[in-house]
């Protein structure tokens, strides 16, 4: 048999769909909701096990060598179509083929591919898009191991960015891909919101600017993470992003209890970065993958029910005499910012459960909220069951430089909070009492 490295060079792998799967009842497309309970496995090929089990192996038999060699012939691209069959864990499994079949079901996208970490999603794309002289345009800010990737890693090999503030303009956007159109744009990348400041990128605005700056093989690619809102709050693809990075690790995998990553888009794309994902093995575990399926199944319960917790707390936090701001985009509308108001009634279908408090004081009164506190957790990360708060400008942005500090907003009495799915009126209550501590 040919070493696993031949198959290095593979392009999608396409299986054959699951027997009796639904989709569809008479006319009717079922919801992500439903479709997280079953779709991409049959329980049939499992002894009828109700539940995936995990496969916890490294490489897959084939039936005959004519078979093996077929497999090959469609890995290696020599038969368009892709391999039939799984080859090899590096590449993939059913458990990581499951998952990737029900991300794409949130967002309707034509595929998916699960990650090891968000991180290892976005290095996975990045190192399949771009060349040494190539630019990478980007909003800013982006999450700070993301910015630390694009300027000090890339840059070693001599890939250049240029970037614009998450809230810009379309005129804004113009400028800034206008000039860099001058060299070869490899992707545009966005975060929206931008963390901490939750600003919005107007991703259709960024669309219409490509669209009408690069023409043919020079448009690049608009890949976004939507990990602070994705998928039940925000679909880019349907304000023309073409590829959509997840950290799964907060609110799809929800629970605080894995690391993992992914990416939604149009096949081509997707196979691109499965080219480099099956070259350097950035997939994720079996068992992770398990872990997500069950995550997937309560994502619309969780998310929904996080989401209406913060809309109540956020309502308390405003009106405490003790609260200076809150800046949660479910109070854009009461706000004075009607470009971000709009951009939120355009691109999003819910206001998160993450969310920046600005205390009346510095660093003393947000610490002292913070060791206040006894429902809510104090770390970093965000989207789990449980409500964690943390203090950016001590902890996740500690090491950014004052100056740009001040520019996003970090200040001292900021604290970032990301609500669970406890009970709204106790998480008040811990909040109402961490208060009286300032
Ligand atoms: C956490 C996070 C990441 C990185 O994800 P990991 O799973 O920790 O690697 C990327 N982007 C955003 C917006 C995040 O919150």
């Amino acid at each position: 048999m040919t070493d696993a490295t031949e198959a290095d060079l593979t392009g999608g792998t396409p299986r054959p769909r699951p027997e009796g799967e639904v989709e569809k009842i008479g006319d009717r497309k079922l919801k992500p909701a439903t479709m997280m309970m079953g779709h991409g496995y049959d329980p049939m090929l499992s002894e009828g096990a109700l539940k995936p089990p995990i496969f916890l192996t490294s490489t897959f038999v084939f039936p005959n060598a004519a078979a093996g060699k077929r497999h090959f012939e469609g890995v290696t691209g020599k038969r368009p179509g892709g391999a039939e069959g799984l080859v090899y864990s590096r590449f993939n499994g059913p458990n990581q083929e499951i998952l990737e079949d029900r991300l794409a079901v949130w967002e309707e996208a034509e595929d998916a591919l699960a990650f090891s970490s968000g991180m290892s999603a976005i290095a996975t794309l990045f190192l399949s898009m771009v060349k040494p002289g190539d630019t990478i345009v980007h909003s800013g800010p982006l999450y700070a191991a993301t910015e630390t990737l694009i300027s000090r890693i890339l840059g070693r090999f001599g890939v250049n960015w240029l970037d614009f503030p998450a809230g810009a303009t379309r005129e804004e956007i113009d400028a800034v891909l206008s000039k860099a159109a001058t060299g070869n744009v490899a992707l545009i990348y966005l975060e929206s919101p931008a963390n901490p400041t939750n600003a919005l990128v107007d991703v259709e605005a960024v669309a219409a600017s490509r669209d009408a700056i690069f023409t043919g093989d020079t448009k690049p690619p608009i890949a976004i993470d939507n990990t602070f809102l994705g998928p039940l709050w925000a679909q880019p693809l349907k304000q023309g992003a073409d590829i959509v990075v997840y950290s799964l690790t907060k609110y799809a995998g929800g629970h605080s209890d894995l690391v993992a990553g992914g990416v939604l888009g149009s096949k081509a794309h997707i196979n691109t970065i499965r080219l480099m994902r099956n070259t350097i093995g950035t997939i994720c575990d079996p068992n992770t993958a398990w872990m997500l399926l069950r995550s997937l199944e309560t994502l619309e319960l969780r998310m929904s029910r996080a989401g209406e917790n913060a809309a109540k707390v956020c309502e308390f936090l405003a009106s405490h005499p003790k609260v200076e701001k809150v800046g949660y985009l479910g109070f854009l509308d009461r706000g004075e910012d009607k470009r971000q108001a709009d951009i939120y009634r355009r691109h999003c279908t819910g206001a998160g459960s993450t969310f920046s408090l600005y205390l009346k004081g510095g660093e003393k009164e947000a610490f002292a909220f913070l060791d206040a506190l006894k429902i809510a957790k104090l770390a970093v990360s965000l989207g789990g069951t449980e409500t964690l708060a943390s203090h950016p400008a001590g902890m996740t942005h500690l090491s950014v430089a004052e100056e740009r500090k001040q520019a996003l907003g970090i200040t001292d009495n900021l604290v970032r909070i990301s609500i669970g799915v406890e009970d709204a009126d106790d998480l008040i209550a811990d909040f109402e009492n961490a208060l009286k501590a300032v």
